[in-house]
């Protein structure tokens, strides 16, 4: 029985219903081999019933009954059962990867969301650099055209977002009208210039929601992934610099290193500010 249990859990890989094709070629398979264990069995079980004098046919008849039986029942009820069996696993895997991709999905942008996004801070390697961005006076949008159409401004913002940032590790929506990017490869300065690109994109596209066009601009802060430090540091190094471009007047993209991008062709310049700034920064409540 063990044996057959474990047969039967081998037959049954959840990965390997993919496709219609995947399903029938399964229940072929195990219907030949019911087939051939019901042949066995019959076969096995015939000397008994002569033993007992059961059964008054001639061999050859036992045999040829056996055989024909053996292929019309157990290989059509094992057929059909592989099918419905096959169908419903592969049910199974489908709604479980979709259940999966939802896990990881924000519902109302259809970027990642904060689980996805931290789940990918955790498995940076190499040069990259990490940037929040967040909408500027967001809550005067909400407050003039009413929670829809700010909902539409995330979704808008969004898009850019992801137009910009398409070809990066993660693009998320960490929670209201903030954002997190994980940029690989590349130096500091073309990264931070997709950054800018992304601001100055935003700041250049009239949103429409609700009937109206909505300016909304973004800020961002941005951090590098250092070997050896804790990725929560990266974001919080990432945050002070969003706090700053707060303070600065919005806007604008700011670097931990404080690297300001000002000039309009997106091309990162590095000003004279001090690098390590950060201690002198209050973190964000
Ligand atoms: P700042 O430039 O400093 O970022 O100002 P702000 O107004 O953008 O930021 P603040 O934190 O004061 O306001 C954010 C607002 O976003 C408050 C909250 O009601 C709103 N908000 C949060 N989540 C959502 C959402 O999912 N949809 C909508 N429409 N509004 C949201
Ligand atoms: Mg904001
Ligand atoms: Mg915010």
């Amino acid at each position: 029985m063990d044996f057959i249990g474990k047969w039967l859990s081998l037959q049954v890989d959840l990965g390997s219903f993919d496709s219609r094709a995947a399903i029938w070629s399964f229940a072929a398979k195990m219907s030949f081999r019911a087939v051939i264990l019901a042949c066995i069995f019959s076969l096995a079980g015939l000397p008994v019933l002569y033993a007992f004098g059961i059964l008054t046919l001639s061999v050859a008849e036992a045999v040829k009954l056996a055989v024909t039986f053996s292929w019309l029942f157990g290989g059509a009820v094992s057929g059909a059962l592989a099918l419905v069996t096959g169908g419903v696993i592969r049910d199974l895997a489908v709604s479980r990867a979709e259940f999966e991709r939802l896990s990881q999905t924000d519902a109302l942008s259809g970027l990642a969301n904060r689980r996805a996004f931290n789940d990918a801070l955790d498995t940076v390697e190499g040069e990259a650099s990490l940037a929040i961005i967040d909408i500027d006076r967001f809550k005067a949008i909400n407050d003039r055209f009413g929670h829809h159409a700010g909902d539409m401004v995330i979704r808008g913002v969004s898009d850019i977002l992801s137009e910009v940032f398409h070809d990066c590790r993660v693009v998320a929506r960490l929670g209201g009208e903030e954002f997190g990017v994980i940029i690989c490869g590349g130096g500091i300065a073309q990264r931070l210039a997709q950054v800018e690109r992304a601001r100055m994109l935003v700041g250049s596209r009239g949103i429409e929601c609700a009937g109206h066009v909505v300016n909304v601009t973004i800020s961002a802060g941005v951090a590098e992934f250092v070997a050896d430090l804790r990725s929560e540091c990266v974001y919080a190094r990432a945050d002070n610099a969003l706090y700053l471009a707060k303070g600065e007047g919005r806007d604008r993209v700011l670097h931990e290193q404080s690297m300001m991008v000002e000039n309009p062709d997106g091309i990162a310049a590095e000003k004279d500010y001090p690098r390590a700034v950060f201690g002198a920064v209050p973190m964000r409540g």
